[in-house]
């Protein structure tokens, strides 16, 4: 675990030994996690409230089956769920795994923002990054909706974030008098939020001229935006490519589940029908269903960004490497 670099920090007299350090690096760790569970928790509340229009401040939460407001003891992130078995302390009414793993998840995105992002603005923009996107893809796959109320602010972050941490891009190429990094960063983010809204605004423009029925929200435009605004063009391309490319694997498994199921399902009622007739009826009413299913792109583009902002560069790298320049 390299956090911090041991020399600088002793050369700067902060720290006298090893053991300081990996204590300050465990401690700093700690609390991002910490921090992530809370955060996480409040997502939850984002998660469940904002697609039904209702107040992220007050009241304070309730069980939504019985009403019973949620004590403190029983809101401590994750071990409250663990604790309760997954049940309302009144009514006894099952609460979603999701409020658990939302938590956990919020919580190891915020030590990988420090251990990936090092101590410093990075991993404050990583961490902001990955409580959106876990935010928006959770209340996309329960909802089908991207709110306003987290992509909207999630761009000005994106923005503002360009000018504390250097986003590459095709800014310096394009104004090569500018000298100041931060213009050429907020430039750079600028021109991800552009390309990626202007993608998925395309794609949807194109898909409902074609098919007459919408495709993609304006939620996904927003959410691109947001992306973009976070990652810089390069990345943002990846995102793109990721996006696709888990959609794509995630329609392939439906189709193939639904398959199965209704071979399984012919094979009972329709005892006489031959094996051939069985799998092209089976594999119609699955491409059938696949058709109107209404596929949460959020999901998979959200999936993608948080690949994209972790490990990006890295993924590029070794892309490189089956290129070397002459
Ligand atoms: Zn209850």
């Amino acid at each position: 675990m390299r956090i911090i670099s041991p020399e600088t920090l002793i050369k700067a007299g902060t720290l006298q030994t090893y053991s300081d350090i990996f204590q300050n690096s465990t401690l700093m760790a700690a609390a991002f996690f910490l921090f992530g569970l809370v955060l996480g928790s409040f997502l939850n509340v984002c998660i469940y409230r904002m697609p039904r229009e209702l107040s992220v401040v007050s009241p304070r939460s309730a069980c939504p089956a019985c009403g019973t407001p949620i004590s403190a003891y029983d809101n401590i992130p994750v071990l409250s769920w663990i604790i309760l078995g997954g049940k309302c302390r009144n009514c006894k009414a099952p609460i979603s795994p999701r409020y658990a793993i939302v938590e956990l998840i919020t919580g190891v995105f915020f030590v990988l923002s420090l251990l990936i992002g090092g101590p410093g603005p990075n991993a404050f923009k990583l961490s902001a990054f990955s409580f959106l996107m876990i935010g928006l893809v959770f209340t996309d796959a329960e909802t089908k909706l991207l709110p306003d109320l987290l992509t909207k602010p999630g761009i000005g972050l994106g923005l503002f974030f360009s000018l504390l941490v250097p986003l590459e891009g095709p800014a310096a190429h394009f104004f090569p008098g500018v000298e100041n990094w931060r213009v050429l960063s907020f430039i750079n983010s600028l021109a991800g939020a552009a390309l990626g809204s202007a993608f998925i605004l395309g794609i949807a423009v194109a898909y409902e001229a074609l098919r007459g029925v919408e495709g993609m929200g304006r939620g996904d435009v927003k959410l691109m935006g947001l992306i973009g605004a976070f990652v810089g063009v390069k990345l943002t391309l990846m995102v793109l490519l990721l996006g696709s490319l888990v959609g794509s694997c995630f329609g392939i498994l439906l189709i193939l589940m639904v398959w199965r199921k209704r071979m399984a399902r012919r094979r009972d009622r329709h005892r006489a029908e031959g094996g051939a007739a069985r799998r092209s009826r089976a594999w119609q009413s699955a491409i059938l269903i696949y058709r109107n299913f209404e596929i949460p792109f959020g999901v998979f583009l959200g999936m993608g960004a948080m690949i994209a902002a972790f490990w990006g560069d890295g993924i590029l790298r070794w892309y490189m490497h089956f290129f070397p320049m002459r």
